[in-house]
């Protein structure tokens, strides 16, 4: 298992160098990459030749984030992991004496699990005993049928719940946050549904189950770099991810909320230059850099509503030329912007409600067979190995 080999490399790798020391540590709140390498007598170049795209993911660390960092006994650094999402980590280390820097997957497990119960206090807090405390889990449930079921009035004891999840593994512990695949709710002889597809929620006719509606941050679009969360290059020989879209517009352009919040952070942030990210509810935020300005008045804690002006685009933190990076995080996962903007009618039609037609059949199946057989097997592993490239929706880049 991937996961072993990873736990076997280190282990290798200490008793190599002898002595050396792993350490799991928090990266520092306002710590940027170029930050880090000077305090650690690395040279900054590792940064500073980065491409425009993986400067731009490396301005996706985030503070609090576990990264691992193994030493000499010298105290020399000989490898450095940091997480700039759940499929990408920079992996800086030592080759031939010298420091390099690369993008590497992150090797997980995902693992799917389902189960049933019946309810004896609250679907948070029967989700809670079942999974032993899994809160990211059960707050994501309550979340999923917030618009269709209001549990405090509907549920009585002994109504049913089914649920089909899966969650990532690394080294033998969570990480990420779980992602609800669909699940039931069986309360005073109604059955009410809850399907993923493409990270949003749907009802069983395929009816979006969100508020959340997202427009166009410019007026005029043009995409000059689409999303993705991980691609591996084949001319450049490096793994890639591009975790928002780019839109080209001129210098000065007015960039506006793509919808109603509040701000979370407004200022420079590494390759992202100057930044301003909102809060929309709901685990969503939007995120808007490499602005030449920030308007006046824009600061954290300040409301903001759909349409308002915010900044004005710029090439800040970059060297090419002026474009809005514009970026969309559901529970701190990035997701395609453009998912959120294209489907905003609110449910949907053709090929699209075809395909989740399907979907929804089959988890139908599943969901009814945990409710009829509670001894049923209940975990299915999935073990998922980034090395194999799956090709993921690309944009123009
Ligand atoms: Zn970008």
């Amino acid at each position: 298992m991937r996961v072993q080999k990873i736990a076997w490399f280190f282990l290798l790798m200490t008793i190599l160098s002898q002595a050396s020391i792993i350490e799991q540590k928090r990266w520092p709140k306002g710590e940027t990459l170029v930050g880090f390498l000077s305090k650690h007598h690395i040279p900054t170049k590792l940064y500073y030749n980065l491409d425009r795209e993986e400067k731009e993911l490396a301005a996706e660390i985030r503070a609090g984030r576990k990264y691992i960092l193994l030493t000499s006994a010298k105290g020399r650094i000989e490898h450095v992991l940091i997480p700039v999402s759940e499929e990408l980590q920079i992996h800086i280390y030592k080759e031939d004496g010298k420091y390099k820097l690369r993008f590497d997957p992150i090797y997980y497990q995902k693992i799917q699990d389902a189960f049933s119960l019946s309810m004896q206090h609250s679907p948070y807090i029967d989700i809670l005993r079942e999974t032993g405390g899994n809160k990211k889990l059960a707050n994501e449930f309550i979340a999923a049928f917030k618009k269709s079921v209001r549990f405090s009035r509907l549920i009585r004891k002994g109504d049913k719940l089914a649920l089909i999840y899966t969650q990532k593994f690394r080294l033998g512990e969570p990480f990420g946050v779980p992602t609800i695949k669909a699940a039931l709710v069986e309360a005073r002889g109604r059955k009410y549904y809850v399907f993923n597809y493409h990270d949003r929620y749907y009802d069983e006719r395929g009816n979006e189950l969100e508020h959340f509606f997202l427009k166009r941050p410019l007026r005029h679009v043009r995409i000059t770099s689409g999303f993705t969360r991980r691609r591996w290059h084949p001319i450049l020989h490096r793994y890639r991810a591009h975790l928002g879209v780019d839109f080209g517009a001129r210098r000065g352009t007015p960039v506006m909320a793509a919808g109603d919040g509040r701000v979370v952070f407004a200022g420079r942030k590494g390759g992202y230059g100057n930044v301003i990210i909102l809060y929309h509810g709901q685990g969503y935020k939007t995120l808007y850099a490499h602005l030449s300005k920030i308007r006046r008045g824009i600061r954290v804690g300040r409301r903001i509503h759909q349409g308002q002006v915010i900044g004005y685009v710029g090439s800040t933190g970059l060297s090419t030329g002026p474009h809005l990076h514009f970026g969309l995080y559901k529970n701190g996962r990035a997701i395609n912007p453009l998912q959120v903007v294209k489907i905003a009618k609110g449910y949907l039609s053709g090929k699209k409600l075809r395909e989740f037609r399907r979907l929804v059949a089959k988890y139908k199946r599943e969901l009814k067979a945990l409710t009829h057989n509670p001894r049923a097997p209940k975990r299915v592993e999935i073990v998922k190995r980034l090395v194999e490239y799956k090709g993921e929706k690309d944009g123009k880049s």
